[in-house]
């Protein structure tokens, strides 16, 4: 029998675990990595799976989202946690790791696996040997970039704004009203308003706040649809009292009279466990994050799911532009996998390699597209990427708010959150 062929282009985090899960599966695979002849403007040398920023991985703890992504990404035979464990530093409860060591390591392991190919070289246009694996990362070349533009009729983005999303049950519901402005489109969004001094010192701490540095690679001009808060608040309080905290035609039930201000918040997900705060996209730091936006009527306990953002970062419209199986529509055989379909993180990358090499695997074996429990990380990451979650499709990072509610009660935070973990695992061992 002839061995089935696959072409995987990018050897990043989602490139090497599906070019390995392949490989594992009989597959002939030949891997394209543009690197080091021609680099992105973060990767620093010509190893697969760099680790661009961070060397950490996260907690293996299962009260976390990385620690249920990672255990599960063990379930499923993952090269690069493998790796990880061996090349671990120390870093308390999370697994960092020596990133020389990690990429060096993968490299070996993909090159002295005896059935894949390594090519070096950009590979600028769809592959014609298919099925093939389009693992590009969120710094895409330029050539593969403009042809991906082209295919999905401009349904590829470049900039990630990121408002930040919070846990449902931090949230002091009894400060505001559901409604929609005007009374239309229903009672989607959680209106908490604020008085004119509340305002005020909010607007100081959102003009001081600290802000991430931007890169160099970073430095690109901002949508209007993306413009951070704390930009719209540089230009004057009218902005925001005009922009994302325009009280018009949210009149609150408790004075009968227009708020001074109000924050709008609109479910993240189906089953109403997160939150995210409407045009809050922000390159304030983690901890600025914390205490201003602490500071709004409601959210003084706010537990944060997902921090905002606003950086570069190429990623499709998966739910518009790829098929169930993560292909391309209108180009059978061309799939998509990794933070160019909208996952956003090392361990989501990774997991999406793993996804997209399953449904490449079933889809060349003729079977359907492989469906994954929704209570797993596996099956939020693919509910993810088929717009499941969220009116407007944004790159997004795994935690527990994906996941539907538990049937039982638990009081303790940390306690419930490995119970959602607990829960996923067991859906692994019954197959
Ligand atoms: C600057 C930056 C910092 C980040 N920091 C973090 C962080 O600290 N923690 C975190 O969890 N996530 C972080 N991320 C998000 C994300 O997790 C990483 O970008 C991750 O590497 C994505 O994995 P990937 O496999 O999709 O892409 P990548 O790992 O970037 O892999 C894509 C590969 O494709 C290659 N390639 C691109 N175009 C072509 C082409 N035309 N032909 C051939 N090869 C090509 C690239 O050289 C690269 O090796 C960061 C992202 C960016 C952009």
């Amino acid at each position: 029998m002839t061995p089935n062929k696959v072409t995987v282009v990018g050897g990043g985090l989602a490139g090497t675990e599906a070019a390995w899960y392949l490989a594992n599966k009989g597959f002939q695979v030949t891997l394209f990595e543009m690197r080091p002849g021609k680099t992105s403007p973060a990767h620093t040398g010509g190893d697969l799976a760099e680790l661009v920023c961070s060397n950490s991985l996260k907690s293996d703890n299962l009260d976390t989202g990385a620690g249920l992504l990672k255990a599960e990404l063990k379930l499923r035979g993952s090269l690069l946690m493998d790796i990880a464990e061996k090349r671990r530093v120390p870093a308390g409860a999370a697994l960092a790791v020596d990133r020389t060591l990690f990429a060096a390591d993968a490299t070996a392991r993909i090159s002295e696996h005896p059935d894949i190919v390594i090519k070096r070289g950009e590979v600028t246009d769809l592959p014609t040997e298919r099925p093939a694996i389009l693992a590009c990362g969120p710094l895409a070349s330029e050539s593969i970039s403009d042809t991906l533009m082209n295919v999905t009729k401009g349904a590829l983005y470049f900039i990630d704004a990121i408002s930040p999303v919070i846990s449902a049950e931090s949230i002091d519901m009894t400060r505001g009203w559901f409604a929609g402005r005007y009374g239309k489109g229903g009672d989607d969004y959680l209106n908490l308003p604020m008085s004119r001094e509340q305002f005020d010192l909010f607007y100081d701490a959102l003009v001081s706040a600290d802000l991430i540095n931007p890169h160099h690679f970073e430095n690109i001009k901002a949508f209007e649809r993306c413009m951070p808060v704390e930009v719209m608040a540089a230009r004057g309080k009218k902005t925001l009292l005009f922009g994302p905290m325009r009280p018009v035609g949210l009149s609150d039930p408790k004075t009968g009279g227009l708020p001074y201000a109000v924050v709008q918040l609109r479910f993240e997900n189906k089953e109403g466990a997160a939150y995210n705060i409407v045009g809050f996209q922000t390159k304030m730091t983690v901890s600025a994050q914390k205490t201003t936006l602490r500071m709004i009527p409601g959210l003084e306990n706010a537990e944060f799911l997902r921090y905002g953002a606003v950086h570069r970062n190429s990623y499709v419209n998966a739910p518009e532009c790829l098929n169930a199986d993560m292909s391309l529509k209108g180009e059978p055989g061309i799939y998509l996998a990794g933070q160019i379909t909208g996952v956003e993180g090392y361990l989501e990358s990774m997991a999406s390699g793993i996804i997209t090499a399953m449904q490449t695997e079933a889809a060349v074996k003729c079977l359907p597209p492989v469906v994954f429990h929704p209570e797993t990380a596996f099956g939020a990451l693919q509910k993810h990427t088929q717009g499941e979650f969220g009116a407007e499709y944004t790159p997004g990072n795994f935690h527990f708010g994906m996941l539907p509610p538990l049937q039982q009660k638990t009081h303790k935070k940390s306690d419930r959150k490995t119970a959602y973990s607990e829960r996923a695992l067991r859906h692994y061992e019954l197959h």
